[in-house]
């Protein structure tokens, strides 16, 4: 952005985003727009909308303001702050105030916390973005029995997205829990797993799939018996089609008697909202998937 056109959005920012944005001040912990929001997409600075942080890096630290574990690379400038104990970051681009970061405090694996403010950001979700980021965007979709473990074994893959349970593979349109187990809709219960292929391929999570749940197993998956239990791949690009193929020969010249079916992807209906991360928040543990090592 050039520095007219920076000084002219200077001048739009409204008197609490300047309080923040230009002259450091912090907005109140849990007032912001975006410390308790969770969707897949791209952080961007309000004053000159470079990208700063991805949906993947962020947290829920409990702190009121939205928390990142990570930043894009260089997108981020740290400098102590003349008090000499904090930490302060700011847009590299523009100079930008976002607000401040923290070490050691144990949150996440990378152990650092970007503690921003909302007003600093501008959220925008991958599928309307033109970023970059949105190029490796890839969705996957398995189903392997009951969609509460199979989602529970995607969700805290690096580089997974977003998942999320649901019908598809049959003929009712927007079909119920009820009738998926009840009536005769042709659906199976499916997870929608959308990843970043520059951090985690679609063979990686399609051996993972296989390792979570029992190939063999036609129309049913452990103690859950069913047409809607049934162990299918719907694919979304022929690549995956191929490297499905490509894991089930594998498979099969190690014995495997697999019943897994290839299907192109169709109409996903989303499950109802309380089997979504179900085991995420009931805290229990999947009764009907456990790992077993097969690559
Ligand atoms: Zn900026």
């Amino acid at each position: 952005m050039a520095e007219k056109d920076l000084e002219k959005r200077k001048n739009e920012l409204s008197d609490l985003e300047k309080h923040v944005i230009l002259y450091k001040g912090t907005e109140r912990p849990f007032t912001g727009k975006y410390y308790n929001h969770f969707s897949p997409g791209i952080y961007k600075c309000k004053l000159c909308g470079t990208p700063l942080y991805k949906s993947e890096f962020k947290f829920d630290s409990g702190c009121g303001w939205p928390s990142f574990d990570d930043e894009l690379p260089g997108a981020v400038t740290k400098k102590l702050d003349a008090d000499g104990i904090r930490t302060e970051i700011t847009c590299t681009n523009c100079g930008a105030h976002l607000g401040h970061v923290f070490y050691g405090e144990g949150f996440t694996q990378k152990n650092v916390r970007h503690c921003v403010n909302s007003i600093s950001l501008e959220f925008e979700d991958y599928e309307s973005s033109l970023t970059e980021f949105a190029n490796n965007l890839e969705t996957a979709i398995f189903a392997g029995g009951c969609f509460w473990g199979v989602e529970h074994y995607f969700q805290n893959i690096k580089g997974v997205i977003s998942t999320e349970v649901g019908y598809t593979g049959g003929y009712l349109e927007n079909p119920t829990y009820k009738q998926v187990g009840y009536e005769n809709t042709g659906h199976a219960e499916a997870v929608k797993v959308v990843f970043d292929n520059s951090i985690v391929s679609f063979e990686d999570l399609c051996k993972i799939f296989f390792e979570i749940h029992d190939p063999e197993q036609i129309n049913r998956q452990g103690p859950d018996v069913g047409e809607q239990y049934r162990s299918e791949i719907f694919y979304t690009t022929e690549e995956q089609k191929i490297i499905s193929e490509k894991l089930i020969a594998i498979l099969i010249s190690k014995g495997f008697n697999v019943a897994t079916k290839l299907t192109p992807a169709g109409a996903f209906y989303p499950a109802e909202d309380y089997h979504q991360k179900y085991y995420q928040k009931t805290g229990k543990l999947p009764y009907c998937h456990f790992y077993q090592k097969k690559f």
